[in-house]
């Protein structure tokens, strides 16, 4: 068990990439590193965490920012409920914690939008409190070296791995101990064809000596992914159009869009202006079709979304189309708001091609 300590903290030191994120024992500072890089890769989590630090340096100053800029600095990253809870865990941190990031594990965990990961992750890289970090890296390393076929998205995989991490940890240097496992997940035991000959624990890898590499991590869950067919209405008239504040409980919550017509399936362009949808949305208002747009497709984890933009001028006042959500903007301000990445692409297509 020493020796995988040893090892490990060893590769570490010599072969850390240098983030800025870990020159720092400034647990506000991790928290958003932290949060950033869920589900994101460290090459483009990087941009976000330097925008976010120097724009919010303390909790203070993210707790009183308006949540259209957080969400407006976060655009582009996705599972847009991260910034949502980092926004309300920055208020409750400056209120009731007087702005000083608790230090005990329980407390941390606590706070909303931080998991067991995460509170282990503060815990022990701000605290240096002995908390095992286990993420998708830590599981992969775990499963080969120690050849263990539970899958890790089991409950009882999960609680096998967390013991087993636990009782790994270096207790004198946990916070290194979890930088250097994570790491040695992320860029040298990697998903495919990790270079083993480089690896400080190929002597003690089960998968190595017994080439079940590829076979190891197991998972037994498959992710069901939905298709979704979003018809945006892009309307203009004298230069102004309607954009629409998503509040709702479904995916880009507190982002902005255009108004938006959902249906069960693909339609053609005849088929969807015949629809009861569409009669419905446009009612009475007098309008000329300017364009509809190609298929854009957007891949989420559970979702995959087909969209397309229905540009249209109105003849007459569009007031009529305004929901309670909505609101009307001059068409050049829509940079302003935070959209989803699927509307920001199609933005960015159509400025390049007028
Ligand atoms: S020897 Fe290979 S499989 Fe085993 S931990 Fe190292 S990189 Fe991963």
């Amino acid at each position: 068990m020493k020796r995988f300590s040893k090892e490990i903290i060893a590769w570490y030191l010599i072969n850390k990439r240098d983030l800025p994120w870990r020159n720092t024992n400034d647990a506000y500072l991790i928290w958003l590193s932290e949060i950033i890089l869920q589900q994101t890769r460290v090459d483009q989590g990087m941009a976000y965490y330097l925008k976010f630090a120097s724009n919010f340096p303390t909790v203070k100053h993210l707790a009183k920012a308006h949540s259209d800029k957080v969400m407006k600095l976060w655009q582009g990253l996705g599972y847009y409920s991260r910034a949502r809870n980092l926004h309300e865990t920055s208020q409750i941190i400056a209120s009731v914690y007087k702005g000083k990031f608790p230090d005990v594990y329980e407390d941390i965990l606590s706070l909303k939008g931080i998991g067991e990961y995460t509170a282990a992750a503060i815990a022990s890289f701000a605290f240096n409190k002995p908390h095992a970090v286990v993420d998708g890296n830590v599981y992969r390393v775990l499963s080969r070296v120690f050849g263990i076929e539970t899958p890790i998205d089991s409950s009882m995989g999960k609680k096998e791995f967390y013991q087993l991490a636990n009782e790994l940890i270096d207790k004198k240097n946990p916070g290194l101990f979890n930088q250097a496992i994570m790491e040695l997940g992320a860029i040298q035991c990697k998903p495919i064809n990790p270079d083993c000959s480089l690896c400080p624990l190929n002597a003690m890898c089960v998968a190595f000596a017994k080439k079940r590499i590829t076979e190891l991590p197991v998972k037994e869950k498959k992710t069901k992914v939905r298709n979704r067919f979003l018809y945006y209405i892009v309307v203009n008239y004298k230069g102004k159009t309607i954009i629409n504040k998503r509040i709702g409980n479904d995916i880009w919550k507190n982002l902005y869009d255009f108004p938006l017509i959902e249906t069960a399936k693909e339609l053609s362009e005849t088929e969807f202006f015949g629809s009861e949808q569409w009669q419905q949305f446009i009612g009475e208002t007098s309008y000329t079709i300017t364009s509809v747009s190609s298929i854009h497709k957007h891949i989420l984890s559970h979702q995959k979304i087909f969209a397309r933009f229905v540009e249209i001028n109105c003849k007459s006042s569009f007031s009529k189309l305004v929901s309670d959500t909505a609101i009307i903007i001059n068409n050049k301000d829509i940079q302003k708001y935070a959209v989803p990445r699927l509307v920001d692409i199609y933005l960015e297509k159509r400025i390049k091609e007028k």
